[in-house]
């Protein structure tokens, strides 16, 4: 910011971890698309005399999120009860982790503008997610279908500076959290949350400003707007001589302006104390060894590797990497292409990847298609990119053709032949059609014999029309131009 402020952005995300249970019960931790308090038990609606059990998966998927988030897995920690009374919590405190948390000191690279910078990550914990209330009128309904399924919660440290690089920071979260399949890290549908914490401080500082805290936001655009917004509304706070409260804000996604929700609860309020009912968890370095080594290839591992072998640009990389079906599509294509033919598999790569992030990207958004729900293998369209580069169909044409793979499931080959949208090269054929579009057109022949160049273009765009744009432009091009100098030099 040039006005001399700069924002200091924390984030704490929520990431509902894809367990087949509960946090400490057997309820089936699906929480969508069932009927209103059908996937609940004694213990996750906070009977008495019931008791937690740890839910085995859960703590191992927030430990191979700690490993992807590079931080350390403390070998002993423990759970603690936050107390606080809601009518969505049934127990009156939610199993949380305070002082030990699973996993600390991390890190993750983002990459905003071109610029690569490294968000710390102060801690990740796990917690159990609350009920729901449903509002209706002058009363309220209960839902405790969520009340008990797993959370992981993730605070970064306040090293992001800009709303933009919030955004960026959610988005390779969110990769490596797929990447890792322990959720689907979905914010639209609550399977990850986010509540930015941001100060402003005089630029190049080290002071601490107020900050506030946002809340209720579902989306990542909503959380970059919200920043921007509260960056802007803190600014003007300060530069008119004024002060900002620590404050909790909402977000109101229509008119896009944060307001003052309540005052914030300091760590006090929620008189944290450890959980009697679970024993503290030790984690073996067996067990962290198991789980390390069952991490997949990680985003930045899978990127570097692109760009090593395949010589992709780094931004291409990033594009196929960002999405790990899609990348896995991209790489089953390059080992799809025939070792023998004499092709330059750098050209061969960049060409792929082009086809995949342009085109193909299009299509799958068009027909609100995921990659793996696609009937298109990659070897197909290695098929479709080898008919353009032999000449056998043009660009054009393959477009279309993708758009039919695409949609109907079928292989290059058998559309081209299907519809004859082979290109014509044949010579003979081309010369007739190209000597016939010259004799049609006395009049414009002459404005080019005359010095007019562009009709050249306009003449060919004959030939295009009369073959419905089969015609290998390459070919038609040099031809015209040949019958047309041998026109000018009084040849037949
Ligand atoms: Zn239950």
């Amino acid at each position: 910011m040039d006005k001399g402020y700069e924002p200091v952005i924390g984030l704490e995300v929520h990431v509902q971890l894809a367990t087949a249970s509960k946090m400490f019960c057997g309820c089936n931790a699906a929480a969508f698309g069932h009927e209103p308090n059908t996937l609940t038990c004694p213990i996750c609606t906070g009977q008495p005399g019931v008791l937690p059990v740890i839910n085995q998966q859960a703590v191992e998927f927030a430990i191979m999120a700690g490993l992807a988030l590079n931080c350390r897995i403390a070998s002993f920690t423990k759970w603690d009860r936050k107390n606080y009374h809601y009518p969505d919590l049934p127990k009156g405190y939610q199993i949380s982790q305070y002082d030990l948390p699973l996993a600390v000191n991390g890190w993750v690279m983002v990459e905003t503008n071109a610029e690569q910078k490294r968000i710390g990550i102060r801690r990740a914990h796990l917690e159990e997610d609350t009920g729901k209330l449903v509002h209706r009128g002058d009363h309220s309904l209960v839902d405790l279908n969520r009340a008990g399924v797993p959370l992981l919660e993730i605070v970064t440290e306040p090293d992001i500076r800009s709303a933009e690089e919030a955004y960026d920071f959610l988005t390779k979260l969110r990769t490596l959290l797929r990447y890792l399949k322990i959720s689907t890290a979905d914010m639209e549908k609550g399977a990850m949350r986010c509540e930015p914490n941001i100060s402003l401080r005089p630029a190049g500082t080290n002071e601490w400003g107020t900050l506030t805290e946002i809340k209720n936001l579902n989306s990542f655009r909503s959380v970059r707007a919200a920043l921007a917004y509260e960056t802007t509304r803190q600014e003007n706070v300060l530069t008119t001589g004024g002060r900002v409260k620590r404050l909790t804000m909402g977000w109101d996604e229509q008119r896009n302006i944060t307001f003052p929700q309540r005052s914030k609860e300091t760590a006090n309020d929620y008189r944290y104390f450890p959980e009697p009912d679970l024993p503290p968890l030790v984690v073996q370095p067996e067990w962290l060894d198991r789980l390390r080594s069952q991490l997949p290839e990680l985003p930045d591992v899978v990127k570097a590797r692109f760009v090593v072998d395949y010589g992709l640009s780094d931004y291409d990389a990033a594009v196929l990497v960002a999405d790990q079906a899609v990348a896995r599509f991209f790489q089953d294509a390059m080992a799809a292409c025939p070792a023998q033919e004499p092709v330059d598999r750098h050209a061969q790569a960049k060409t792929i990847s082009n086809w995949i992030t342009g085109d193909l990207f299009r299509l799958m958004n068009e027909c609100g298609l995921a990659v793996e729900e696609m009937r298109m293998t990659p070897a197909e369209l290695v098929g479709l990119v080898n008919l353009v580069r032999r000449g056998a169909i043009s660009t054009g044409t393959a477009r279309e053709v993708l758009a039919e793979m695409v949609k109907q499931g079928d292989s290059a080959e058998a559309i081209v032949q299907r519809r004859e949208l082979a290109q014509i090269s044949d010579q003979g054929t081309l010369e007739g059609i190209a000597g016939q579009v010259i004799e049609n057109h006395p009049g414009e022949v002459a404005q080019y014999l005359s010095g007019k160049e562009s009709l050249l273009q306009w003449l060919m765009g004959q030939v295009m029309r009369t073959t419905q744009g089969k015609a290998n432009p390459a070919r038609v091009l040099a031809l015209l131009k040949e019958k047309l100098e041998a026109k000018r030099s009084g040849q037949p």
